[in-house]
């Protein structure tokens, strides 16, 4: 951001342009009316006020008439639109940073509800579904909001919200500028969204924001170096700690797991000790692996995001049975690691939503060796396989790979897994891709085998979203089951 960052007119006075006329800029548009002088929409779709310009003079003509740009994820920041606002003098503010400016006091005062944020490659709608369900069972208003249900604006505008549970892409932290959260975690930070943000460092400067101005509390991956270095890089408010989580036994001002209970040395007072456990009063536990998957198996990550969830409701004063009702209460969303289906002694697993090789990774860890036939592929972003492959060789007992350019996923086995048996699924005919997908996993799978779709890249080249990947997904193995 080169540009201004104030618009030249108080807000109130301001003409906005709302960039964009996805679930983010129709928020936006439909928020905005009250609180600014008028709103017009700018995007490649027929239903905005204004097509987007295709040349310089129709982009200075449209800047012309505008103090401040609304931008959504869509865009690039080097969009020649955004390029031409910043030369032009006017603001560019994400979504995030808008809401952050129009929160209201709660009804029942105390200011504006303040913003606990979790970033990171992997894992934060699940972080955030856990914070809201802790912060409920703490008796707080609350909502998980930012890419999943309620769009961050309409929460920052409804006083009748104690606290919110944000998830913050880096998209939107790009152009949020003034934003100050009472505590923001940053959960990991692999190779994602390079088409985006350039390099790997701009794309951690810009989770890194995150921390800037925090309130209370930076928390970080103690296993994830970056996430601490954006720490120190972050410039937080006086009193602001930094508190790290780990999946060992906790340093003094960490969280951590010691023997399957999770503990808290950063925020924990004697008062708070479940007193049932022995070490409670040393260490401050807040809950039980157990609660986390009652009888089921737990990857650790899921243990890292209740962790960050932990601290983060930690620092907003929650108490730890509150974090420990909270986990109990928590469910998982669908298309992360859902067990579809078992037939002929093969489990079926959808982990649709992994959409980048860090998370696929973190799926194919959950398996024994040499047990997982892969479902991979779709949309690179840019990435390279080569790590996740080399990394998970022994996971596999053969790969299938999807979407429109198998190329780097092809590439990548046939340099660190040459051993391991790969189809590839004919791009054509999108609508049987994973009916084909999944026959030919079946016939490389064995009793005791799991065949998981696990795909490293986005969905958009062969589906409409991981949604709709992981129901066709679904569909065909349930179409097998029966027909067995
Ligand atoms: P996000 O909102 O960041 O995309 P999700 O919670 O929707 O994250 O999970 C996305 C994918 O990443 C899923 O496939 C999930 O299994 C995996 N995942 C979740 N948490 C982590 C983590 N902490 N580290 C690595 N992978 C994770």
């Amino acid at each position: 951001q080169h540009g201004p960052v104030e618009p030249r007119v108080p807000l109130a006075q301001a003409r906005v342009l709302v960039a964009g006329l996805g679930v983010t800029g129709r928020a936006v548009a439909g928020a905005l009316p009250p609180h600014v002088a008028s709103v017009v929409t700018v995007a490649p779709s027929d239903d905005a006020d204004v097509p987007l310009p295709a040349d310089d003079a129709g982009r200075a003509a449209l800047l012309a008439d505008a103090d401040l740009l609304v931008t959504s994820p869509g865009f690039k920041p080097s969009d020649p639109l955004l390029v031409a606002a910043g030369g032009a003098g006017v603001p560019v503010w994400s979504e995030v940073e808008l809401a952050w400016r129009l929160r209201v006091d709660r009804a029942a005062g105390g200011g504006p509800a303040p913003w606990l944020a979790v970033t990171g490659t992997n894992g934060k709608t699940t972080t955030v579904e856990m914070l809201a369900s802790i912060l409920s069972a703490a008796g707080l208003r609350t909502r998980a909001v930012g890419n999943v249900g309620t769009p961050l604006i309409e929460a920052a505008l409804d006083p009748d919200l104690d606290v919110l549970a944000v998830e913050l892409s880096s998209f939107q932290l790009h152009f949020a500028h003034t934003v100050a959260v009472q505590a923001g975690a940053i959960l990991n930070l692999a190779e994602d969204h390079l088409d985006w943000h350039g390099t790997m460092a701009a794309y951690g400067a810009d989770k890194g924001r995150i921390y800037e101005r925090a309130e209370r509390a930076c928390v970080y991956n103690a296993a994830d170096g970056a996430t601490e270095h954006e720490v120190r890089e972050a410039d937080v408010a006086d009193g602001a700690r930094a508190v790290g989580f780990t999946l060992g036994a906790p340093a003094p001002g960490m969280l951590g797991v010691v023997e399957d209970v999770l503990v808290d040395r950063a925020f924990h007072a004697p008062a708070d000790a479940v007193d049932r456990l022995t070490y409670a009063a040393e260490l401050g536990t807040l809950a039980d692996l157990e609660h986390l998957a009652p009888g089921g198996s737990l990857p650790p990550h899921v243990v890292a995001n209740a962790l960050a969830a932990a601290a983060l409701a930690r620092a907003h004063g929650v108490p730890a049975a509150a974090v420990r009702d909270g986990l109990r209460a928590f469910t998982p969303g669908g298309h992360r690691i859902q067990q579809v289906a078992a037939l002929d002694g093969v489990t079926y697993v959808n982990d649709s939503k992994a959409t980048n090789a860090h998370s696929a990774a973190a799926s194919l860890a959950g398996f024994p060796a040499g047990s997982v036939v892969w479902v991979a592929g779709g949309l690179a972003k840019g990435a390279r396989f080569d790590e996740l492959v080399e990394d998970r060789a022994d996971r596999l007992r053969a790969a299938v790979v999807i979407g429109v350019d198998p190329g780097p996923f092809t590439a990548a086995l046939g340099r660190h897994a040459p051993d391991v048996p790969v189809v590839v699924v004919d791009p054509g005919d999108t609508g049987t891709v994973m009916r084909r997908a999944v026959a030919a996993a079946r016939s490389l799978a064995q009793p005791g085998d799991t065949v998981l779709l696990a795909p490293a890249g986005a969905s958009q080249d062969q589906f409409r979203s991981y949604a709709q990947r992981g129901e066709a997904f679904a569909a065909a193995v349930e179409e097998l089951v029966g027909g067995a």
